[in-house]
């Protein structure tokens, strides 16, 4: 157990100005690991008024030197890859691979893509008669959640410092060591003091007072809907701007022309990867009716296999959340095939792979982010039946069509209201925008329309 000090403001570790602290628990055997500050209002107002300070001369940095800064900061990062990948695994429980694969890996790509970006990036273009300065929007509040909690970070950290901005990160309560990690890797990288700001503590407290502080521009928030709905509404009485990931409710197509095998397989890791913690998991599966049985088979036998390669969900709550959730599924009429409520080890916040068959469009369970390793499977009868429950849902950030033919599948998609499809199991791309249709959000992040989103336009008429 370590008590870990400070804010990171102004470029240097500060004491904070109260006593307070959070316990950082290891979710896989519930130890406390460390503790960390509880910042209050005056902690956000010293980091905000940092941020402030340093504004001008960094949005006055050539782009190609903050380009530079960039690269040395994904330097470190690649340095401190272990790290990295020891530190959230300690504090999300996640298998170590994973975290190298995914926690660590992603975010290093992330940084690296707007290390490219800053130094490419035409922040002048010329219209008719007109000038167009794309300028920094000015002091960021960055305010993020646990489940990739290092790339949540760096998703609006390095596109923000791209553009100009400078920012204050709230980081969520369960995963702060990487994100003071992440805060010495900025202090190595040489980046100007006050450029990036670190506040650890509690959502209702030094979250609340970084999204309602006027020395902020803009604030992006990745969470629930619950809390980003609350955001946008601070954010609005101040009209200030504000970009919001949100959840999901993904559908996993599977259209009758599919490799049935491949698609179920890939579709059921998709959901169980970080123990179902992902915002854009699959977690409906949608199988032609004559492909059903088969399908839910297939799937049944697949989340057997994740019973001992899964870890915890991050927290007591999380977990008592989800078998919550599962039980509701079987209260309102689902057939589970995999998994169930019971927890499958006496220690840690850990939950089976569950699976679910004749889950219906208008059951919670259809309806509801979960955020657990819980797949719903429903039947459809014809293409157009699937589109509506593809698309009847409130929420619209990811998904996925599988067909024998790629254009059968792309067709599809483009008639899903959500931001992102793979197509017969497309890959990650870090340079993809990334965000929701509907209740799933406002704004993108990654590539160059993340970097849009921490520009504003200045015309000049000549
Ligand atoms: P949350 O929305 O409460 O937390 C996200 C961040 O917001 C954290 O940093 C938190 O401290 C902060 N926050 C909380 N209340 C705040 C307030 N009043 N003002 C400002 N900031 C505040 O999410 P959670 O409780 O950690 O998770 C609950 C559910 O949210 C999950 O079960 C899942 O469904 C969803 N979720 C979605 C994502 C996503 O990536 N879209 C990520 C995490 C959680």
């Amino acid at each position: 157990m370590k008590a870990y000090d400070g804010m990171y403001i102004g470029g240097a570790w500060r004491p904070a100005a109260g006593q307070d602290v959070i316990e950082v628990v290891n979710p896989v055997d519930e130890q406390v690991i460390g503790t960390v500050p509880a910042g209050t209002a005056q902690d956000v107002d010293t980091a905000v008024r940092a941020a402030r300070a340093a504004l001008p001369e960094w949005a006055a940095t050539p782009p190609a030197e903050r380009a530079a800064r960039l690269a040395a900061l994904r330097d470190v990062l690649v340095a401190r890859a272990d790290e990295i990948a020891e530190t959230v695994t300690a504090e999300l429980g996640s298998p170590l691979k994973f975290s190298q694969a995914v926690h660590a890996a992603v975010p290093i790509a992330v940084a690296g893509s707007y290390a490219e970006l800053a130094a490419t990036y035409a922040f002048e273009e010329k219209t008719g008669n007109s000038v167009v300065h794309h300028e920094p929007v000015g002091v960021v509040a960055a305010i993020t959640p646990w489940n990739y909690p290092l790339h949540q970070i760096v998703a609006k950290v390095a596109p923000a410092l791209a553009a100009g901005c400078t920012i204050v990160v709230k980081p969520a309560e369960d995963t702060p060591l990487v994100a003071r990690l992440f805060a010495d890797a900025v202090h190595e990288a040489g980046i100007p003091a006050g450029v990036f700001n670190l506040v650890t503590g509690l959502g209702p407290v030094a979250g609340q007072a970084l999204a309602e502080h006027p020395g902020v521009d803009l604030v992006s928030f990745t969470g629930s809907t619950v809390v980003g709905r609350h955001i946008a509404a601070i954010a609005a009485g101040q009209v200030k701007k504000v970009a919001l990931e949100l959840g999901g409710k993904s559908a996993n197509v599977i259209l009758p022309t599919a490799d049935l095998a491949k698609a179920v397989n890939v579709g059921v890791a998709n959901v169980m990867s970080n123990s179902g913690q992902t915002c854009s998991a699959w977690t409906r599966m949608l199988v032609h009716r004559d492909q059903y049985d088969e399908a839910v088979g297939l799937a049944a036998g697949a989340a057997a296999k994740y019973g001992e390669r899964i870890g915890p969900v991050v927290n007591a709550k999380q977990q008592a959340r989800v078998r919550g959730y599962i039980e509701k599924g079987v209260a309102e009429g689902a057939r589970l095939v995999a998994g169930g409520p019971e927890a499958p080890r006496e220690k840690g916040y850990f939950v089976s792979p569950t699976v679910f068959a004749d889950v219906t469009p208008d059951m919670t369970i259809a309806q509801e982010e979960i955020f657990g390793p819980v797949l719903s499977i429903l039947r459809y009868d014809d293409e157009e039946d699937a589109l509506r429950i593809a698309n009847g849902t409130v929420y619209g950030l990811a998904g996925a069509v599988w067909a024998g033919d790629e254009a059968e599948a792309v067709a599809f998609a483009r008639r899903m209201e959500t931001g992102q499809v793979d197509i017969n199991g497309g890959r990650f791309n870090p340079l993809a925008p990334f965000g929701g249709y509907k209740q799933s959000g406002v704004g993108r992040e990654l590539g160059v329309h993340g970097l849009a989103e921490y520009l504003q336009t200045k015309s000049l008429q000549f």
